[in-house]
């Protein structure tokens, strides 16, 4: 393994180089990973472990996991990784500079000739009692993910903007018995008769709290008192990159909405730099991460071979090159 010096705050620390560091261990980075690795690049995945779906107790639509706790796919991942010469470090990058070197929380540093980041995203939840406590159980987001599981049970949708419209809409799909809770949305009369036309209930009023009966919601509290009965509540939250200090460093152009901007093999606008799964693509579920962390390892380990070969015909350029003349036979040509 190469070791290189570098500084931070002062003190000197030996720094790993590796052709390739990961940040972030979910689908996306353990994905690129497996890929790298068998492509023979020295290769560091660091992770904090907090995946998103963590809370969640089963992962779906994930074509032959379905239905896999989510830290099962990530352990089986993680022993894949293993066998090719993957390190896995579990730690927490806390500052990047050029190069890259990358400073973990733990004091230990990483350098990368090619830097993925696949750090993930946030789901801002709103700040109603008992959201947090169902987050991924019975507080949903994702009817791909939970529709299914919540098929023809009593489920309600949380206005909070013109999106949870198309989600009421969407999650009519799953169950006919749909109630929209307008909450923070004032819903325009042509979406609420539009709403009504497929079936879909209005009740108007904020949501004072979720009542949670035997750990599982029971029933939609509203601030005037009423209490309506729900198996699941959806709701559309607004979503940011995990780790935007990241991206500040490392100065790539992201979207209006914070997510990196990159091109369809996950490269951003800074050499060296690629970013895959929910950092670049809020969208993205487990397989499209994992895929896109495969596309975008594909297209790093060509950006390396490109510099190898560069640097193998330089340097053999520079070994065939004849020697500059001496001065002494330049001053005897022009005697
Ligand atoms: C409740 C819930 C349930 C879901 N259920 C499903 C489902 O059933 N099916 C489905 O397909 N999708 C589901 N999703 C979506 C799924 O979570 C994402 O598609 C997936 O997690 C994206 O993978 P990723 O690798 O991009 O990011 P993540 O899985 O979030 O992984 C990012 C990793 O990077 C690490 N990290 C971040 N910053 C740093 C740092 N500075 N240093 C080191 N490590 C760092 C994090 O700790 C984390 O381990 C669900 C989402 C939620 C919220």
């Amino acid at each position: 393994m190469v070791e290189a010096h570098a500084k931070f705050g002062g003190i000197e620390m030996e720094a790993r180089i590796y052709d390739v560091v990961v940040v972030g261990g979910g689908a996306a980075g353990l994905s690129a990973a497996l890929v790298l690795g068998r492509a023979r690049r020295r290769v560091a995945v660091v992770d904090a472990g907090e995946p998103r779906n963590a809370p969640a107790g089963h992962m779906q639509g994930f074509l032959s996991r379905d239905g896999m706790p989510p830290a099962d796919l990530l352990a089986a991942a993680r022993a894949e990784i293993l066998v090719y010469g993957v390190e896995i470090i579990n730690d927490r990058v806390v500052e990047i500079t050029e190069g890259f070197t990358l400073s973990l929380a733990g004091g230990r540093a990483v350098t990368a000739r090619r830097l993925l980041l696949a750090t993930g995203a946030v789901d801002e939840l709103p700040d109603i009692p008992g959201a947090h406590e169902r987050w991924g159980q019975d507080f949903l987001h994702c009817p791909y993910c939970h529709g299914w599981e919540v098929r023809d049970e009593p489920i309600g949708v949380i206005g909070t903007g013109p999106g949870s419209i198309d989600h009421a809409h969407l999650l009519r799909q799953w169950s006919d018995d749909v109630v929209f809770f307008t909450h923070t949305y004032p819903v325009t009369a042509t979406e609420r008769e539009v709403l009504e036309a497929r079936g879909i209930q209005v009740t108007d009023g904020q949501i004072a709290e979720l009542s949670i009966v035997d750990d599982r919601l029971d029933a939609v509290q509203l601030a005037d008192g009423a209490s309506i009965p729900r198996a699941a509540l959806f709701i559309r939250p607004a979503l940011h990159a995990r780790d935007d200090r990241l991206i500040k460093w490392l100065g790539f152009e992201v979207d209006e909405s914070g997510f990196a901007k990159v091109d369809a093999t996950g490269r951003t606008t800074v050499p060296g730099v690629w970013v895959a799964g929910n950092a670049s693509n809020p969208r993205a579920q487990v397989i499209t991460a994992a895929g896109e962390g495969s596309a975008a390892a594909i297209d790093i380990n060509n950006d390396l071979v490109e510099e190898d070969v560069r640097d193998a015909h330089q340097s053999v350029s520079a070994a065939r090159r004849p020697a500059a003349p001496s001065t002494s036979r330049l001053e005897r040509r022009s005697q």
